[in-house]
């Protein structure tokens, strides 16, 4: 890594050169979802060893959506061990879009834990360990991770539920082919409110560098998440991550990475640095214009691609 002063002046000329652009849409069909502000657009990065660097709204909170299922497939590693995970989710991207409802032949599982059905079954998984605690053990994991105690976001959380049909569709057909235990309601209300979880660009950027810091904090020094189960939590998200882009992402920017439909983009470059970056307006697979634009201009910058030969 470059000297963080370096660092700093780049991250700012990558948002002052993407900032002026408004290519993309606010997702609405959460909508709570539609309120937010299109000219909102912050990063933040923070290095294995805790340095921090920001640039524009980099404070601005948001909900975490989607970058809530890394972690907790993470857990859920964690709870159960990677063969019995493996019975009820794969690890194969599915190409299709987030919310699809659409399982594995044969086996019936969801693809992967980063579309819908994953993790609303990644969820229940929890719920059947950890029972009633559950909500309360996936804040206190994301906490520890982002390093402050964070809070979720009520109006957004009600939203969801209230509108969320389609994920009702898909546990109750997770729920048909035995995916996934009784309480689909209890695993839904908790997913739900996982995704509403409120972050900012900092945070993001911490439980990144958390990741790239094989597990432990860098700034508390905290250890959220075991050794083991990192790796496999960056691998799902380096074949995963950015909905039906996950290819192409992994092609131009070529590192793990997760998205989520409020605008944030959280990047993870093994033993180095976390980068996150938030901006709501999405382009049509779901993913943060901005996000990905600069992400992919700082990967270039920095020779991030994990087959980069420079
Ligand atoms: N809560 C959202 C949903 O389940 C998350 C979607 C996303 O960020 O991809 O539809």
């Amino acid at each position: 890594m470059q000297e963080p002063n370096w660092l700093q002046e780049l991250i700012d000329h990558l948002h002052t050169k993407h900032a002026s652009h408004y290519e993309g849409e606010i997702a609405t069909y959460i909508p709570e979802l539609g309120k937010a502000n299109p000219d909102h657009f912050g990063v933040a990065v923070v290095t294995a060893d805790g340095r921090v660097v920001e640039a524009g709204n980099s404070d601005v909170c948001f909900t975490i959506q989607s970058i809530s299922k890394p972690l907790t497939y993470g857990m859920a590693l964690e709870a159960y061990g990677e063969e019995r995970v493996s019975k009820h989710v794969g690890v194969e991207p599915s190409g299709d879009a987030f919310n699809s409802i659409e399982l594995e032949k044969i086996t019936n599982r969801p693809f992967n834990p980063m579309v819908n059905a994953g993790a609303i079954t990644v969820t229940a998984m929890l719920y059947q360990h950890y029972g009633e605690r559950t909500f309360h053990e996936i804040m206190s994991r994301f906490s520890a991770a982002a390093g402050r105690q964070l809070e979720f976001d009520e109006e957004v959380y009600r939203s969801e539920s209230r509108t969320g049909h389609r994920n009702r569709a898909i546990a109750y057909l997770l729920l048909n082919f035995g995916m996934v235990p009784e309480h689909v309601e209890a695993a839904l209300d908790i997913y739900f409110k996982q995704c509403s979880i409120l972050v900012n660009c900092r945070d993001l950027a911490t439980i990144a560098a958390t990741l790239s810091n094989l597990g432990t904090n860098p700034i508390t020094k905290a250890e959220v998440f075991d050794i083991d189960r990192v790796k496999d939590m960056m691998s799902i998200m380096f074949t995963c991550g950015m909905y039906d882009y996950s290819g192409q992402w992994a092609y131009r920017v070529g590192v793990p990475a997760k998205s989520g439909v409020s605008g944030g983009v959280m990047s993870v470059v093994n033993r180095q640095v976390g980068i996150a970056s938030y901006s709501p307006l999405l382009d049509s697979k779901g993913n943060s214009c901005r996000g990905i634009n600069l992400c992919a201009d700082l990967a270039q910058e920095l020779g991030l691609h994990v087959f980069d030969c420079m």
